[in-house]
């Protein structure tokens, strides 16, 4: 009987939404503390090339050692962090952290581009684009070895000044590429006016490659008219590649070459390679 009550439904609703505001709450003071206590770390994932399989850039992707959940990812924190007007200060550590990598490895042999995520919400404030132009100066990095990754949210014109902010940065010399790409409804007519260098084909794309691909050959031929680099995304299997190589998609990223891995890692990856390249 207390089943079909509506009262009593009304109040597992709100309990419910009571527990989901708690929980946000929570972890919005444990992002607060995780700021201040450093839990925050970067993973590289290594973009290679389809041809050579050699590491051509690296992604960075944000972990949080959480004291007592372990590892958790983006995806279970970053909307929060932006709801709760965190991601300014988290994304600012990102970059900054980047940034250094990126001069630590200017001077070695074996340095590669690196590729940072930018939340939708950080372009709409100015506070990014001025961090973002003193980095050269504060930490020695070249602009045009870091691509800044935005979601095609922000070609649809709801982010205010996006094309403002997104122009300047790219005059800055910072590489502009869109992430996740056919995932949104990025108006087509629009993409030119934005200064892209580059798009990354959603991974939920190479299930279409094991049926022909038609949609793939598109977006290939899309980003060659943009005059736009192409990296695929999430590259699982040995016939994704070969398929990629064949048809003229010469960067991936994906399980197949390697997982995120830690800084550390990644750089020994580099450096094993240079190894392997000079024997
Ligand atoms: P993304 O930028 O599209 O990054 C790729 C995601 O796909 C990563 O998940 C990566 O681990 C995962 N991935 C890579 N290869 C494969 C594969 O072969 N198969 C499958 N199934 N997955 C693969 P991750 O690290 O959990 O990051 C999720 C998302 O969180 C990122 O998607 C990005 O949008 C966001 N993110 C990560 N770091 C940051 C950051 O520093 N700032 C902001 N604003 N967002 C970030
Ligand atoms: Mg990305
Ligand atoms: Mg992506
Ligand atoms: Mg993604």
């Amino acid at each position: 009987q207390a089943k079909s009550d509506p009262s009593a439904k009304c109040v597992r609703f709100r309990d419910r939404m009571r527990r989901l505001r708690d929980e946000h709450r929570a972890i919005k003071k444990d992002l607060e503390r995780a700021l201040q206590k450093n839990e925050f770390i970067l993973y590289y994932q290594p973009i290679a090339c389809t041809r050579t399989d050699k590491v051509v850039s690296g992604e960075a992707l944000l972990r949080w050692q959480h004291p007592e959940r372990g590892m958790v990812g983006p995806d279970d924190f970053i909307k929060i962090a932006e709801d709760a007007g965190l991601i300014d200060e988290i994304g600012t550590w990102v970059a900054e952290q980047v940034a250094h990598l990126q001069h630590r490895l200017h001077n070695l042999q074996y340095a590669v581009p690196l590729a940072l995520n930018v939340s939708p919400r950080q372009l709409s404030d100015s506070s990014f684009l001025s961090l973002m132009q003193s980095l050269p100066l504060a930490t020695g990095c070249d602009p045009s070895d870091i691509s800044l990754e935005i979601t095609e949210s922000v070609i649809l014109g709801d982010i205010p000044n996006a094309r403002e902010t997104l122009t300047a940065l790219k005059h800055c010399g910072y590489q502009i590429v869109i992430d996740d790409f056919g995932t949104g409804y990025s108006n087509l007519a629009y993409l030119h006016n934005y200064p892209i260098d580059g798009i990354k084909i959603d991974r939920m794309f190479m299930e279409d490659i094991g049926t022909g691909g038609e949609i793939v050959k598109l977006i290939l031929s899309l980003a060659n008219a943009l005059d736009a680099g192409v990296v695929a995304e999430g590259v699982e299997t040995i016939e994704q590649r070969s398929w990629l190589s064949q048809n003229g998609c010469n960067r991936y990223q994906g399980y197949l070459y390697s997982r995120p891995v830690p800084e550390e890692r990644f750089l020994s990856m580099l450096e094993t390679q240079s190894q392997i390249a000079a024997m």
